[in-house]
């Protein structure tokens, strides 16, 4: 299994990089194709619905590959949060086995 965290952030930090340099536009964008603001951080306080997330374009929770690159595309935060309210199931059950 490969470790959680900091493989992650690292490879989607370089991904962001790429999109950011060519200016990528949201994949599946519900705010009107505005650009993705690539800027702003993640802020609790603060919501940003253009704000660049890492979005997955066959979604994690039906048995799409979180590590895999090319399941990964440019995304709104609103627009990553938005389908995932209409795509995510429950919470799957780990496999994990000790
Ligand atoms: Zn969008």
């Amino acid at each position: 299994m490969p470790a959680k965290g900091r493989p992650w952030t690292r490879e989607t930090a370089l991904f962001k990089e790429e999109c950011r340099k060519r200016n990528a536009p949201c994949w599946n964008c519900q705010l009107g194709g505005i650009p993705i603001d690539y800027l702003s951080k993640y802020d609790p306080d603060n919501y940003q619905p253009a704000r660049y997330t890492t979005d997955h374009k066959n979604p994690t929770s039906l048995g799409g590959d979180k590590m895999q690159r090319s399941n990964w595309a440019p995304a709104h935060a609103h627009c990553n949060s938005s389908r995932g309210n209409g795509t995510r199931r429950a919470e799957l059950p780990t496999s994990r086995k000790w």
